[in-house]
């Protein structure tokens, strides 16, 4: 039998709806209803942050509707891992009301402890489970592609924790649209389940994959996505605009890689930017951390754009977002285009 998700017509679905004070969206072609913003452990989790604060920007998503959480088996050695199980289960919300995912790609140095065998995917899948302290991973990625591992491996190895009941639903992590494409032939071919979603990396200076490369997977087979890095690691809250704010993620021990993406030629130019979307968002009345994330949250193929935060009060700003939707009108998304000129262009289609 053919696993790979049935193509059919999506707009009403993907027109999301409101419960509480939360937009909630279909994930891709699934039936999966997750929050319009959901949260995230990368850098902070295990790491930049106590382990309380942790609970309380946990609480507080969880209590303004957030129903996915998003870890993997890389974040801080698996540390996340452990901070958000203890806390899913200290808790104890209904396991049916929330989504924890996992990632597999990164696990430890020996030959069996990375990539996408068959191996590795149970190993990596079982250890999370432990880690989180739940039965199931509702969703679980492969953090990257894995060009030495056949397709049709890790694509077996996918199907079998589904049917196994230890997974729900299986998604890719910055894989092109081409292994995402191979990834369904593979899994048409064995009647084995494809992958329901991507995890792309997507703000206003990064929009290529998501815009462009990934637009005919979402007619067919109706590709699901929970763009990561909305405001490209803080830079789009503003923050930077005078300089470094000290006490942010670039001063971390481990992160020269990202303090680099922030000196530069294009670095100012991406400032300039910023300064003038600054003045828009003050003329709406709300933050440039809530344009920022409305401007993603505007495009429909975003099923879920996941948060990060360091302190309770960026959260709930950035929760805010939900109510300013209204405020991103036609005429405030064509300001913002003309402003950011980052639109890709369609030639480079995939
Ligand atoms: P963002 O781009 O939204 O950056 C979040 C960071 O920006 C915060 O931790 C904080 O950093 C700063 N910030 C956020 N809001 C505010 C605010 N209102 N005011 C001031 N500063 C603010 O997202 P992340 O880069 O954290 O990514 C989100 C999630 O995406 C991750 O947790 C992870 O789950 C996922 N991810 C997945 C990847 C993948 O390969 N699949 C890769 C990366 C992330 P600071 O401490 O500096 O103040």
């Amino acid at each position: 039998m053919n696993k790979t998700i049935p193509t059919r017509p999506l707009d009403a679905v993907r027109a999301g709806f409101h419960y509480g004070g939360m937009e909630y969206r279909n994930l891709g072609n699934t039936g999966l209803r997750v929050s319009a913003l959901s949260f995230g452990a990368w850098v902070t989790f295990g790491a930049q942050i106590e382990d309380d604060t942790a609970a309380d920007l946990m609480r507080t998503a969880y209590e303004a509707g957030v129903n996915f959480f998003d870890n993997a088996e890389a974040y801080a050695g698996g540390r996340a891992e452990l901070v958000m199980g203890k806390i899913l289960k200290d808790f104890g919300w209904p396991r049916s009301s929330w989504c924890v995912s996992s990632k597999v790609f990164w696990g430890g140095q020996q030959p069996t402890q990375h990539g996408l065998s068959r191996k590795h995917i149970h190993d990596a899948c079982h250890d999370a489970l432990k880690r989180l302290q739940v039965d199931y991973l509702d969703l679980f990625f492969c953090h990257r592609p894995d060009h030495q591992t056949p397709i049709e491996e890790t694509v077996a190895a996918m199907t079998d924790l589904i049917r196994q009941g230890k997974v729900l639903y299986w998604g890719t992590s910055e894989w092109t649209a081409r292994d995402i494409a191979l990834a369904h032939e593979a899994a048409a071919r064995n009647g084995h389940y494809a992958p329901a979603m991507e995890q792309p990396q997507y703000h206003l200076f990064h929009r290529q994959r998501v815009e462009v490369d990934y637009a005919p997977l979402y007619r067919n087979p109706g590709l699901g996505t929970t763009v990561w890095s909305p405001l490209a690691s803080g830079l789009l809250t503003g923050k930077y605009l005078e300089g470094d704010p000290g006490d942010t993620r670039i001063s971390l021990e481990g992160y020269d890689w990202l303090k680099k993406r922030f000196e530069g030629e294009d670095f100012e130019q991406k400032i300039a930017v910023i300064a003038k979307l600054a003045k828009l968002a003050d003329e709406l009345g709300i933050t440039m951390p809530r344009l920022a994330l409305g401007w993603v949250l505007k495009n429909p193929h975003v099923s879920t754009a996941i948060l990060g935060a360091s302190k309770v009060f960026q959260l709930t700003e950035n929760l805010k977002t939900i109510d300013d939707m209204p405020k991103i009108t036609a005429d405030v998304m064509a300001r913002i285009e003309e402003i950011a000129g980052s639109k890709p262009e369609p030639e480079q289609q995939f």
